[in-house]
This record gives C-alpha cells, sequence and structure tokens, in this order.
C-alpha cells in the first residue's frame, strides 16, 4: 500500500496529464491521468530488451479490496470511458517512440468489472481506421470475475486473459482477494478452461510469491495440481512492497525452489523481474500518490 509520503511526481509532464516520473533503475515511465472530473488514474509503460509494453487502468480505483493491492486501498471512484482508456494508450505510445509491443489491461481496477468500456477501447485500438493494433497483443488481466471470463471466452476477441490466482490455497484465497467469496477458485478455473477450449488460446496464471505465506515447494505442487490439463503458462511475480504493506516478497532463492517445483511438474513457468518498483509502479503499486 502506498501512503502519502509516495512518489513526488516531477513538473514537466505534457499537456492533459498531471504527472510523470521515469525510473532511474529502468526506464520504465509512470504516467498520472486526471480526468475532467478529477478521477486519477494511472499507466505505466515498461521497456524490455528493445521492445515497450503499455500497462492500461480500467477504473479510477478499484471495488475488489485485495490487500496486498495499493488500489484495492483507495476503494473505488468510477469507472474509465473508452476515452480516457484509449487516451492512456496514446500516451504510453508517445513513451515508448511511437511505437508499443504490447498492451495489458492490469493496471488500476477490474475491467471486467467495466467491461463494456475496456471491450469498446480494445475494439477502437485494434480498429483499423483507429489504431490498428493488433487484439493478439492485448491481454486482459483480472482477479477470477467469472462472468467476465464466459463473456470473453465467447465474444470471438483476440485478446489473451491472464487470472491472478494469488495462491494455491482455496481458504487463503479469500482472504488475500475478497473477490473469491463471490467467485471461488474452482469456478475460476473451471472459467480458464473454458476460455481456452473456446478461443484456442492458452491462459496466463498470475502468482504472487508472499515470503511465508504462499512461497513454499508445498504449495507449488499444490498450484501444479489445480492447473493441471489446463493450458497455461504462469507468470510468478514476487510481491511489491508498498509503504505500509503487511506482506513480505519472497527471496529470490525461494522463488527459483517455487519455479522449479512447477516446471518439474511440466508447467510453463516464468519468474517475473518486476520493473518500475522504486517509482511505485509496479504490479500492485498503484494508487495514484501526489
Ligand atoms: S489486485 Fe486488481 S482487482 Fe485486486 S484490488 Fe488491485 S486492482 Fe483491484
Amino acid at each position: 500500500m502506498e501512503t502519502g509520503e509516495g512518489p513526488q511526481y516531477n513538473k514537466t509532464a505534457p499537456d492533459g496529464i498531471a504527472g510523470r516520473r521515469v525510473s532511474a533503475v529502468d526506464g520504465t515511465a509512470k504516467l498520472l491521468f486526471k480526468f475532467n472530473d478529477g478521477a486519477p488514474a494511472e499507466s505505466v509503460t515498461l521497456f524490455n530488451k528493445g521492445r515497450a509494453s503499455a500497462c492500461l487502468s480500467s477504473q479510477s480505483g478499484c471495488a475488489c479490496g485485495c490487500r496486498f493491492c495499493a488500489t484495492g486501498a483507495l476503494g473505488f471512484r468510477r469507472d474509465l470511458t473508452a476515452a480516457e482508456i484509449t487516451a492512456q494508450f496514446e500516451a504510453c505510445r508517445r513513451e515508448a517512440g511511437g511505437k508499443l509491443s504490447s498492451v495489458v489491461f492490469m493496471g488500476m481496477g477490474e475491467p471486467f468489472l467495466n467491461w463494456e468500456n475496456v471491450k469498446r477501447a480494445i475494439l477502437v485500438l485494434s480498429e483499423q481506421k483507429g489504431f490498428n493494433f493488433p487484439q493478439s497483443k492485448m491481454t486482459v488481466s483480472t482477479i477470477g470475475i467469472v462472468p467476465g471470463i464466459k463473456e470473453l471466452a465467447a465474444s470471438g476477441l483476440k485478446v489473451k486473459l491472464a487470472v491472478s490466482l494469488v495462491t494455491s490455497d482455496a481458504g487463503q484465497r479469500a482472504g488475500l482477494a475478497p473477490m473469491d467469496k463471490k467467485y471461488p477458485l474452482p469456478e475460476v478455473l473451471a472459467a480458464a478452461r473454458e476460455y481456452c477450449r473456446l478461443s484456442r488460446n492458452s491462459v496466463f496464471f498470475e502468482y504472487v510469491l508472499f515470503d511465508g505465506l504462499n512461497d513454499s515447494p508445498r504449495c507449488a505442487g499444490k498450484l501444479a495440481a489445480l492447473v493441471e490439463g489446463i493450458d497455461c503458462k504462469i507468470n510468478l511475480i514476487p510481491y511489491n512492497r508498498s509503504a505500509a504493506s503487511e506482506f513480505l516478497p519472497s527471496g529470490e532463492a525461494r522463488a527459483k525452489e517455487f519455479q522449479k517445483v512447477l516446471i518439474g511438474a511440466g508447467v510453463r513457468t516464468y519468474l517475473r523481474r518486476e520493473k518500475g518498483s522504486d517509482i511505485l509502479a509496479a504490479c500492485g503499486q498503484l494508487a495514484a500518490a501526489k
């Protein structure tokens, strides 16, 4: 969670954007938007081996209340319009010097709780006379909104799906991500399986590694068993600590051990190197702090 002592934005931001910060470590650029009514949202442009990706927000704040997420601690302000989402795309594209390789709806908010506007933005971005950006290079990330996953699966859109599993322990998940009470893990996994079948895409599962909480080899074994038979890739994300957080990130050795168990079980697993954490732009750190 981010506190009022969070990042100070510099004053050189272009018109229409309330603030801009660039990581001195890896060049990650975080933009703060203040829309007409003052609703804030952030987007992030990340660079990796000559490629750039944009992480866009779908809502100002978020109602899902995940305990480990700075956006969740903000609460919900409102849905973003399709125009506000595409405005973020344009700004990130400028940051990337005109070229973006991929887009993820993984910033502030839960995309499936604002699906009409997110879908409209996807169509505008991919439309030939719009931004002509391929749907196959876009990923929608969800905490596990089952009707949203089903709708995407049936939509014919070519965008990819990422589902944040958070933990492999069904009992523990509801405590970390309250949405689990409405959409329990087995239902989320069943919807993901159906998405793979209908879309003929694989699904990305995101798993945040918290020290001592969900990062044991036993948890890894449990995770491998959960995703068995699903055409998936797992992204392991060492938790990004924010100032007031009650959680700690897993150490590198422990994260690698976790990955090894999954790979040993035949699951394609990637250990993500987080970017932008020095400017609170990494996963779960977006809090629109001034
Ligand atoms: S992790 Fe995603 S769904 Fe959960 S509170 Fe944060 S933005 Fe919302």
